[in-house]
């Protein structure tokens, strides 16, 4: 379609309003507050996954509060939240709405704006967008000198290929289910089919049989399996969610980013049995707190058992049962309302479904929680995204770069499992499966490689890193991000952007292990144990102390000549609060003063 033809120039942009994009806008003002960043979102309103058109009665946030405060604006103070209390979608958004309307973020942003795709714009980029769900809407170009990508890696549903053409009731998305949850739960529906066996089939089946309705929960036999029901609290009442913020998790778990330890080789060489013992026993009693009694007290419980004997590969991921959930695990265990089943959908006919397991049933509704698709961002044409390393048809791959990388992957590779024995062996029952497209290929998940190289910092993407303590990171990155276009970052980290070599090799060492590490966590693999030494390594790029902890103990006995800050250090958890500061603090590190704009 052709573009109106008007344009308009912006500094910076910025795809997406989501956490990550809300946040970069912030921290670039705080480098530069005369920038001018505009941010742009296909939705309504701010929010992205938590915006208020996407969230929905039941909607819980995973982590407990302290996970997303931000190191200046904390949750429980602004919402009245108890310290590690449940957080409901509802108040996310609130307050990601007072967070943003705090540091001026809503005047910024144009919103029900779809970005159509972006393209080089001499030294700078165009922005294509037309009007929000409006196909037909003509196209107006924006321009920047630097693009900021944050559109998040849950945005383009992944529906599976079933043939509803016949079918006689409705179905959808969980992206859609803010929209659509009125629809779900009316009178008119009686029976409902949830699809998946995620985070947001767990919370469609709870809508489902809490509003009375009969629900059947369809797991395919050969995917990843249901997902880990993991209790928010341990027996002893502490937060198993404040466990993977603690840097003493990402040595049992084992870590790419600090594989050179000796603690890390004596633990997962495999060459010292004690070392190996440890690790078994940790996550053999993990295994068996998660588990308790969950999955035995009936045939729909036994149905929802994960497929590995060990929490120890995370396979497929887990999900955090908040009270509403433990009602719906006690509607599933009664088997009255709910049934579960290992199988697949063979066809939709009228209202009937047949199943793989030669079942068959009426149902009003079908909800599709199946994912997300890898390339959720096609603004990008499949080469200019091969090019900034973003996933691809390998059809526009050069056959040269596909041997190049070959040849990087198998080393990196042989490296992974040299380092980490274990990973050679996962479970043979679990499903590993493979995506048609070219991995993520962004040096320290933000940046274009070739471009960084040239010395081209016009590109960006955020929000790549998957992790539980989404907030902490989106702030960390962010700073490293806008270092990165604005040309602060320091030397030694320069020197490494301009070394496509060392760029490439990092990205297939850690592309590799997460996929040996993390098998069936797909289309995106969540990082959980290793999440604050990637923070680490990211501050130690910015040239910063990644020991915020040791920083505000005392030395000498009052410190107990180190032994506090080593303690704190590794048997503490991480949190936003730790990092506050740290815009101020790099900026003074390069010689500027906070909160003036760039000489
Ligand atoms: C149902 C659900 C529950 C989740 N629960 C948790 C949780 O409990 N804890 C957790 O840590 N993470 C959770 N996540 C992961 C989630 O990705 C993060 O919480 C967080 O929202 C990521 O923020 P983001 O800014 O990267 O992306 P998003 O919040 O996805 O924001 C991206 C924005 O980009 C916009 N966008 C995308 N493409 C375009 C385009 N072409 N044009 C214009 N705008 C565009 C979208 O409209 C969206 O507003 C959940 C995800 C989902 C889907």
């Amino acid at each position: 379609m052709a573009s109106s033809g008007s344009s308009r120039h912006h500094k910076v942009i910025i795809v997406g309003a989501g956490f990550n994009g809300i946040v970069a806008a912030k921290t670039y003002l705080q480098v530069d507050p005369s920038t001018d960043v505009l941010i742009v979102d296909g939705e309504s309103e701010i929010g992205g996954v938590w915006s208020a058109s996407r969230i929905y009665p039941g909607l819980m946030y995973e982590m407990p509060a302290p996970l997303l405060n931000f190191s200046d604006f904390n949750m429980c103070k602004e919402l009245g939240i108890e310290m590690w209390g449940d957080v409901r979608g509802d108040q996310v958004n609130d307050f990601l709405v007072r967070y943003s309307q705090k540091f001026d973020i809503i005047k910024r942003c144009m919103l029900n704006t779809h970005v159509d795709s972006v393209e080089r714009n001499g030294i700078g980029w165009k922005v294509l967008v037309r009007p929000a769900r409006d196909e037909k809407g003509s196209l107006t170009t924006l321009t920047c000198d630097k693009l900021i990508v944050a559109t998040g890696i849950t945005s383009k549903p992944r529906i599976a290929d079933y043939d509803l053409s016949k079918f006689g009731g409705f179905s959808f998305h969980p992206i859609e289910m803010g929209r659509r949850h009125k629809e779900l739960v009316a009178d008119s529906v009686h029976h409902v089919t949830i699809i998946g066996g995620h985070k947001s089939a767990l919370e469609a089946v709870g809508t489902c049989a809490q509003a009375g309705k009969q629900v059947e929960w369809l797991i395919k036999e050969d995917g990843g399996g249901p997902t880990w029901l993991m209790p928010s609290k341990n027996p002893d009442g502490s937060s198993l969610a404040k466990m993977s913020t603690k840097r003493a998790m990402s040595v049992l778990s084992a870590s790419i980013y600090n594989s050179s330890r000796w603690i890390d080789r004596f633990l997962h060489s495999g060459r010292w049995w004690l070392g190996t013992w440890i690790v078994t026993w940790f996550w053999g009693f993990m295994t068996r707190q998660v588990q308790q009694d969950k999955y035995t007290k009936s045939e729909n419980g036994r149905r929802l058992k994960p497929t590995p004997e060990s929490m120890f590969w995370f396979v497929p991921g887990g999900t955090i049962t908040h009270d509403r959930d433990l009602e719906t695990l006690r509607l599933i265990d009664e088997e009255k309302l709910v049934r579960v089943s290992r199988a697949h959908m063979v066809s939709v006919s009228g209202h009937e479904v047949k199943l793989s397991n030669s079942q068959s049933f009426n149902t009003d509704a079908i909800v599709m929680c199946t994912g997300w698709e890898l390339s959720s961002r096609p603004i990008f044409s499949p080469t200019l995204a091969y090019d900034v390393g973003l996933p691809a048809d390998p059809s526009v791959v050069p056959d040269v770069e596909k041997q190049h990388w070959k040849i990087l992957d198998l080393a990196a590779e042989k490296q992974v499992l040299e380092t980490y024995p274990i990973l050679a062996n996962p479970p043979s029952n679990v499903h590993i499966p493979k995506s048609a497209l070219t991995p993520y290929r962004l040096f320290r998940f933000m940046v274009p490689i070739k471009m960084a190289a040239r010395g081209d910092n016009t590109l960006i993407f955020l929000g790549n890193y998957a992790n539980g303590r989404v907030q902490a990171t989106a702030e960390i990155n962010s700073l490293w991000g806008v270092a990165y276009l604005e040309g602060l970052l320091p030397p030694l980290t320069s020197a490494l952007l301009r070394n496509q070599k060392a760029m490439e090799k990092d990205i297939a060492y850690i592309e590799s292990f997460r996929n040996k590490r993390y098998l069936n966590c797909f289309p995106y693999r969540l990082s959980i144990f290793e999440t604050p030494e990637y923070d680490d390594l990211i501050l130690k790029d910015l040239g910063l102390r990644p020991d915020r902890k040791r920083m505000n103990i005392p030395s000498g006995w009052r410190g107990c000549f180190g032994l506090r800050a080593w303690v704190a250090e590794w048997f503490e958890g991480y949190f936003a609060e730790d990092y506050e500061g740290i815009v101020d603090e790099f900026l003074k590190s390069v010689g500027r003063i906070p909160g003036k704009p760039k000489p």
